[in-house]
């Protein structure tokens, strides 16, 4: 049975439900968290791992610690979340740009006592959403209905693939390049590659129901 701890302040837009919902990804979609996660592993064990080091999603092995203590450590990245940079320069004017498609909601694994300095990091940023959504975990995020996700988890996207019509973005990242093609699918490098996806996402759907 799945879960889901949902932190919900929902305000959608007027005309948000007859258009697609989006989900989109905090860490390493919008926050560079392993780039606070290196400088912290870093101080820790005078180690010189980079984000580059990273290339499996269980980053854990790639740094030769625990899970627990891989994501104890993301979670001290976020206690100094100011110091947490965006993913890309002008980052809340490349997210404005997907609100034209439908509904945006930021939805990501984050634990439950971060959550607080991921809304705050979020406010300072200024990145537009219409909604905060907690899951227990980044795979439980398939089982909410979201037309699309952007995410860089290659396990998640194996299992929207799987689904019978959900989407998925795949923004790369080291963890992710090893990631085969899968169908409905589409890997990007830079977040301005995303408004042509979901243009063309939308035109098919248009095609199709005036068949
Ligand atoms: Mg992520």
């Amino acid at each position: 049975m799945w879960q889901f701890n949902l932190c919900t302040e929902y305000s959608p837009r007027p005309d948000a439900m007859r258009k697609l919902r989006i989900a989109v990804d905090l860490d390493g979609v919008l926050a560079d968290t392993i780039t606070s996660f290196c400088k912290i592993l870093n101080k820790r064990y005078s180690t010189h791992f980079t984000v580059e080091s990273f290339d499996r999603w269980n980053a854990w092995q790639n740094a030769g610690i625990s899970q627990n203590e891989f994501l104890g450590t993301l979670d001290e990245a976020w206690l100094d979340w100011r110091s947490i940079q965006t993913m890309e320069e002008n980052l809340s004017e490349k997210v404005g740009k997907l609100a034209t498609f439908g509904q945006v909601d930021i939805v990501t694994g984050r634990s439950l006592h971060t959550v607080q300095y991921a809304k705050a990091w979020l406010k300072e940023q200024h990145i537009p959403f219409d909604t905060f959504i907690r899951t227990q975990s980044t795979n439980a995020k398939v089982k909410l209905s979201y037309d699309l996700f952007v995410d860089d988890s290659p396990d998640l996207m194996a299992l929207i693939a799987s689904t019978l019509d959900s989407h998925g973005i795949l923004y790369t990242q080291p963890w992710n390049r090893m990631a085969p093609e899968m169908p409905r699918i589409v890997r990007v490098q830079r977040w301005n590659e995303i408004p042509p996806v979901l243009e063309e996402m939308v035109g098919k759907d248009r095609t199709r129901s005036s068949k």
